[in-house]
């Protein structure tokens, strides 16, 4: 064991990973919450590329949602089925003898241990532990080719197999990170560690990795996302230029992904004296909603009411250098709704909705509860309605609601809930009313890929609060839950300064 330092490492890549590809077993877990299907999954991903493994388990789960459609299929159907993921001849057969072997053994339940997975036909140890950590949310640590490859790379462990990995890993691996270091890895080596010819030019974790027995790219000359290898200890996205994302509306395979990204900028004449644009560019998204804009468009600068490549929508509020809401998108919305049809609310600018064909965005700046909660009364009368409005839409097509709520969800979405209780953001009541919107058919997407605290999105100007990271987790981008399937990751950029909240985003497809 040497000194690389794997915690350092652990806490860059997730803050790196998430703008990667999400590894397509993760992604079905989170998706569906169904250990059948993560089990199913991880059988067809073993030896197979994400890119086959992910539309050969959206046709088997399209025939076999479940494990009594699935006994209804031959092995020579299940091998049309799943080809051409690899050995799918072999796969298909232990997929035709699965749900025999869970009903004489384990009551027709997919088992929640290692030792009991084995057991099921081809699941290996692999399998087994990839299906407890991310089905069964409990400690294992998969090896997948790529963590058995990059923990040697970094000298954390001297092994020859996966399984000598394994084990090494079980001894000597801190346990927080037990569940989480396939996933990360996967998503790590397919993205940046890649087998041949790893990208150490543009590595997170360039002054870290001893690089044992790699023969790094050399990086094309045109290559604009290739950065240096930082010869300190700082993390290349603390620094102020923001890493460019691979854009998400590239192909992948047959699906379009997009990007959203929804930030609450205090000010757009304040920010756009500080970078505003340069942000924008490099955020590359789709559509993007901006909250609290204080300004009619008219007293914006040209270079901000018209961004190249958008269409802008303006909802200000009456009151001038006073809350207000717009939308920038790239693709022409079919209908666009200002405000809920409720004039006492619709003046102060917060609700703005895009149609498209496949889904509303609604960008939402609800009302600040204010010290002594003096305007709780009124927040809640908006809350209620914004949730009338908002269950009214999910009726009709997905509906994915962004920006600041003005609620910071439970304790671990803020530093200091103990001191906050009864503060505007954390009130009692406030904290009903977003859990009565979640309860009611809308999910925190940013929850579905990370359950950690010290994840914030506003910080108070005063005290360098930002700077000792005491902040609150108060702008979201949330879906309704027949959109679940369509998130592909969710994110915070608390890297990006310039208003004292930062962005979030969602990928979906
Ligand atoms: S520096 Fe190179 S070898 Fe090391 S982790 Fe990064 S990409 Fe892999």
């Amino acid at each position: 064991m040497t000194k690389f330092k794997i915690n350092e490492a652990m806490a860059r890549l997730e803050v790196e990973v998430p703008l990667y590809r999400v590894p397509v077993v993760d992604l079905i877990a989170v998706q569906t919450r169904d250990p059948y299907k993560v089990l199913v999954a991880a059988m067809l991903s073993a030896r197979t590329k994400d890119e086959v493994t992910a539309p050969a388990a959206a046709r088997l789960f399209a025939k076999a949602p479940n494990l009594q459609s699935l006994a209804a299929l031959s092995k020579v159907k299940l091998a049309g089925i799943i080809y051409p993921v690899g050995f799918f001849r072999a796969k298909a057969g232990y997929l035709s003898r699965l749900p025999g072997v869970l009903a004489e053994e384990f009551a027709g339940q997919i088992p929640a241990t290692v030792e009991e997975l084995i057991r099921l036909p081809g699941v290996g140890r692999k399998t087994a532990n990839l299906v407890v950590a991310v089905a069964f949310e409990q400690p294992a640590i998969c090896v997948d080719t790529h963590v058995h490859r990059i923990i040697n790379i970094w000298g954390y462990v001297q092994t020859t197999t996966p399984l000598a990995t394994e084990m090494a890993l079980r001894a000597n691996l801190p346990g927080q990170y037990w569940r989480r270091i396939n996933s990360l890895l996967v998503a790590f080596g397919q993205e940046i560690c890649r087998p041949i010819a790893p990208h150490c030019d543009r590595c997170p974790l360039g002054d870290l990795c001893p690089r044992l027995g790699v023969k790094p790219r050399k990086p094309p000359s045109n290559d604009l996302t290739a950065v240096e290898p930082p010869k300190t200890g700082h993390h290349p996205p603390q620094s102020p230029e923001i890493p460019r994302l691979p854009s998400p509306t590239n192909k992948d395979g047959q699906t379009k992904r997009i990007k959203l990204v929804s930030w609450n900028v205090n000010g757009l004449r304040a920010i756009a004296k500080k970078g505003f644009n340069r942000i924008v560019h490099e955020l590359d998204a789709d559509l993007l909603a901006l909250q609290e804009i204080k300004a009619h468009p008219e007293q914006l600068p040209i270079e901000i009411r018209k961004l190249p490549g958008y269409t802008a929508f303006w909802l200000p509020a009456k009151r001038k250098g006073y809350s207000g809401v717009a939308t920038y998108s790239r693709k022409d919305p079919l209908r666009v709704m200002y405000g809920m049809a409720r004039d006492e609310h619709d003046q102060e600018g917060r609700v703005l909705t895009l149609e498209f064909a496949d889904f509303y965005l609604v960008n939402a700046y609800l009302p600040n509860a204010q010290p002594e909660l003096i305007r709780l009364p009124y927040k809640l009368d908006f809350c209620r309605h914004f949730l009338e409005f908002t269950h009214r839409l999910a009726k009709n097509k997905n509906v994915v609601i962004c920006g600041d709520l003005n609620v910071a969800h439970r304790a671990i979405d803020l530093a200091r809930p103990k001191e906050n209780e009864k503060s505007p953001g954390f009130s009692q009541e406030e904290r009903a009313w977003m859990d009565q919107f979640l309860a009611t058919g809308f999910i925190d997407t940013f929850r579905m890929f990370n359950q950690a605290g010290d994840n914030y999105t506003w910080w108070s100007y005063r005290g360098g609060a930002r700077k000792r990271n005491i902040g609150w987790r108060i702008d979201y981008f949330c879906i309704d839950t027949a959109g679940r399937s369509r998130v592909q990751a969710a994110n915070i950029r608390p890297e990006i300064t310039g208003s004292d909240h930062c962005p979030v985003e969602l990928i979906m497809v």
